[in-house]
Order: C-alpha cells, then structure tokens, then sequence
C-alpha cells in the first residue's frame, strides 16, 4: 500500500455516515471491485497545511499492525482536497453497542471483550505504540462480537515527545491519574488504565470516572480508590497538578460498587486500576491472570 495511492475515487461507492470522531467523518462504503463493505475514514485537508498530522501519523502507526485485534487499515486514497483511509468495516462502536442493550452487558461479555482489548493492547504495547485515547467509541465490535481498536489518531511511538499530549482534545474519563496529575513520565500503562475505566463502565453500564475538569475528574477517581499518598504512591507531591488540599478519601471496595463482578474479576479490575503507575499492571501480566487466562482461541468461550 502506498502512502497515497492513486485518486481512484469511483473505487468506493460512498453509503450512510457511520460516525463523527475527533478529526474525521466516517462513512461506510462499499468496494465496487469485491462488493466488500468497508469503512471510509474522510480527512479533510486544509489546502495550505496538506494532510494534519494526526493523520499521518495513524497511517504509518497503522500501516504495521497486523492484528486481530486491530482495525486495519486497507487502503488510503487522496481525493481532491479530502484524505481517506479505508478501514475494514465493523458493526458498531463498544459505545453504541452498550446502549443498543439498554442495560449492563452479561459478564461472559464483559471478560471476553477485556481479553481481547488487552490482547489488542499487548500487541500494540509490544510493538512500541501507545494507543493513548482508548474509550468505547474508539473501539469498535463486528457481527461475531470481535473486539478491534480503532483510532490510532493520538497513538504515539515511544521516544517521541510528549509535550503536545495536553494540547489534543481528549476526554477526561479514561485518562490516568498520573497523566492527570502532570507526569511527564507516563509509559504505555496510562492505557491498562483506560482499559480498567472501559471494564467498569460495561459493568455498570455507566461511565466509572465522569469528571468535567482535570481537578473534578481527579477527585471523581480518588472518591472511589482513596487520595494517594507518599506512602501508597512516593513522589505523588512532586506531580505538576498536586494540590495539598485534595479530600482524603479512603479506597472503596470494588466489589461492593460493581456486586455482578466475581473475585477474579475485581482482582484484575483493581490491578489495572492502580493510581500508583509504577502498581499498575502490564497489559502482558494482564493477559496471565487468571481472569484472562485461557489456551482456547477467542472465537470459543473463554470462561467458564
Ligand atoms: P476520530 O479519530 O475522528 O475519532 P474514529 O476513527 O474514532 O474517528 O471514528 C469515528 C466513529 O466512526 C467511531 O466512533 C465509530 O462509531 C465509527 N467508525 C469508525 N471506524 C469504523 C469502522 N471501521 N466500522 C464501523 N464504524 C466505524
Ligand atoms: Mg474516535
């Protein structure tokens, strides 16, 4: 695939708009050559700047990542001013799914769309990408309930700066506390984090941490898993965004605010849900607990 292949704009024909994300429109489509559906992600470019590079950036991150856990990318077509990247098309987003049902999902779901988050998660992590903007409409579900993230478009490769990260919309929910708190060290566990929030939410079917601002967002998270400290999080005080005056609230117990989760699944949720990033748990220790753990391909039921 090259970067900008030839305009062949009778390629696609373009059907009903799919979704409007951070920077694009997303319309499905159809392959006029194969009949396939896909999904056509329209940049529009502004004439001077040429393609934004959010866009090229997902296109080079995506362009490697072959996986079944990842949307691919197929194809990406210059058409007169607009950008397009054409996707393999899905159902629906994980948002969307969950209000389609109208109430919390069943926990054989549940666990099985966390495992192949985190599967999707690892292979980006050990690739050296960090997703960095992972909620439910950024992944997206398929007919067979496959679960593939989407939107590589705040992605990052390790090693490049990270000073412009504040300066990209992003919403507040799904963010870690050390990235809110203004680390600058923060490492691809800011997505197990995320990963945590997107667990809880299907339990609960609500949003676990809705915060409006960083500070309110930050106290939503300490009201549930207690204020750190030096002691539970050493040089939590030195961070850009402390205040001495936080509340001191206490951890509640995860169990008790989500009841349909078993043992297992709390350990997991808390493990990934640890304000301390140096706690936290890799997306590959992830993948060996015991919640997760499975030698059955995906396509079977994973738990019992
Ligand atoms: P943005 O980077 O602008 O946020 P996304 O890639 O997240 O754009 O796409 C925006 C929305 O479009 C998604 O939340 C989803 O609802 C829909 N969408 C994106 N890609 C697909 C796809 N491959 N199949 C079906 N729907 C999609
Ligand atoms: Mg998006």
């Amino acid at each position: 695939m090259n970067m900008f292949s030839t305009p062949h704009q009778g390629s696609f024909q373009q059907l009903e708009k799919l979704g409007q994300g951070t920077y694009a429109t997303v319309y499905k489509g159809r392959n006029r050559q194969t009949n396939e559906f896909v999904a056509l992600k329209e940049i529009h470019l502004d004439c001077e700047e040429g393609a934004p590079s959010t866009a090229i950036r997902e296109i080079s991150l995506m362009k490697g990542l072959t996986h079944e856990n990842i949307l691919s990318l197929q194809d990406v077509v210059n058409v007169e001013d607009k950008l397009v990247l054409v996707f393999e098309y899905m159902d629906k987003d994980l948002r969307s799914y969950m209000d389609a049902q109208g109430h919390p999902l069943d926990i054989m779901t549940i666990k099985s769309f966390t495992h192949q988050l985190l599967r999707g998660i690892y292979f980006c992590h050990d690739n050296g990408i960090m997703h960095r903007d992972l909620k439910p409409q950024n992944l997206l579900i398929d007919q067979n309930r496959c679960l593939k993230l989407a939107d590589f478009g705040l992605a990052r490769a390790f090693g490049i700066p990270i000073s412009t990260f504040s300066n990209e919309v992003v919403t507040l929910w799904y963010r870690a506390p050390d990235v809110l708190l203004g680390s600058n060290t923060y490492n691809t566990n800011i997505d197990i984090w995320s990963v945590g929030c997107i667990m809880a939410e299907m339990l609960t079917g609500r949003p676990l941490f809705a915060g409006t601002t960083n500070e309110d967002q930050l106290q939503e998270i300490f009201d549930v898993l207690g204020t750190p400290t030096e002691l539970t999080w050493p040089g939590v005080s030195q961070l850009p965004q402390y205040r001495t005056n936080f509340p001191l609230y206490t951890p509640q117990n995860l169990q008790h605010i989500m009841p349909s989760l078993d043992p297992l699944g709390a350990d997991l949720l808390g493990c990934m849900l640890q304000l301390n990033p140096e706690l936290r748990i890799s997306a590959a220790d992830a993948l060996q607990h015991s919640c997760c753990y499975s030698r059955t391909p995906l396509t079977r039921q994973l738990w019992p």
